[in-house]
């Protein structure tokens, strides 16, 4: 799936999926009953943006169960693997951990699983959060009901389909003249992690505008010259990031606006080493498109993990 002339950015964590989503199947209630019906299928239990998996300490991979184990909940195809398996979600209370098997979150465990496991859970995730906040019609407040492969609902009492949300996202590295980079630590985090700008693409706005409105509400810096380097969806709950660089040309002063930061500067890249040597700074986990961008910036891998704090 990944081709470093397809994908500057590489392998993103939450953007390897392997399995073929078979679209086409997604109303074809005959073969979705088949499916169901096989002992083969294999179906990935989802509550809140957690599952099951199995984690031996140098292996971590999903925890699957037959559809006949399967809690009942709100069904969705995920999809058919090349082998044949066919995937499902379910979004339901996780079943009893076995043995060596514990709950993980898709942050905390995306970029361990292998590509297969991490796209498979970063798309259950993704539609059970939309199943979970979105039950009833906008137009009229009835119940909606899921179509067979639980990628739409629709209104029982005026027809009206409903179909799962991505929120549009930016995230963007900014340089200066000297090539530092531009790094701001948001008053919500915790402790020393610092990371790139990122803000919501807003209602009539193009993806290439918000980036330079959020640097400028953000920072005070206009940014020229930008440049999209690739996405990867974030379901927590419903983005997609879109990650981009941007110059910021000389002259210009940092103005951090402290109700979303609580502070920004330029980084050279052995500044920003020796920051994170020295434990000054910490960075973002390398399930985020951010650290990715960051080290493509930089050239190569940086020290420094952010554990995200307990749920
Ligand atoms: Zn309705």
């Amino acid at each position: 799936m990944s081709s470093p002339a397809l994908y500057p950015l590489g392998s993103l964590a939450l953007a390897r999926g392997t399995v073929d989503r078979v679209t086409a199947r997604r109303l074809d209630k005959d073969w979705l009953d088949a499916a169901w019906k096989d002992p083969r299928t294999r179906v990935l239990v989802v509550s809140d943006g957690n599952a099951l998996v199995r984690d031996d300490g140098d292996h971590i991979e999903l925890v699957f169960v037959p559809p006949d184990q399967a809690p009942p909940g709100t069904r969705f195809l995920l999809g058919q693997d090349a082998d044949g398996t066919v995937y499902f979600g379910v979004s339901a209370p996780l079943p009893a951990a076995g043995d060596g098997e514990r709950a993980a979150s898709l942050r905390e465990v995306g970029a361990l699983l292998p590509d297969r496991d991490a796209g498979l859970l970063t798309h259950a995730v993704a539609l059970a959060n939309w199943h979970d906040t979105h039950t009833h019609c906008p137009l009229d407040g009835s119940a909606t009901v899921p179509d067979p492969g639980g990628h739409s609902t629709t209104c029982p009492v005026d027809g009206s389909e409903h179909f799962p949300r991505t929120d549009p996202a930016v995230i963007m590295l900014v340089t200066d003249p000297d090539d530092r980079c531009l790094l701001a630590r948001n008053a919500a985090w915790p402790g020393r992690r610092v990371s790139i700008l990122a803000g919501f693409v807003e209602p009539g706005e193009s993806a290439e505008q918000a980036v330079v409105r959020e640097v400028a509400e953000e920072t005070g810096i206009i940014v020229t010259s930008l440049r999209y380097l690739g996405s990867q969806p974030w379901p927590m709950p419903r983005s997609l990031m879109l990650g981009f660089r941007a110059q910021a040309p000389a002259g210009q002063v940092i103005a951090v606006d402290k109700e979303e930061l609580a502070e920004a500067d330029w980084f050279s890249r052995e500044e920003l080493l020796a920051a994170v040597q020295a434990r000054e700074l910490a960075l973002p986990p390398s399930v985020s498109i951010a650290r990715h961008i960051i080290e493509d910036w930089y050239g190569g891998p940086l020290p420094s993990t952010w554990t995200p704090p307990p749920r």
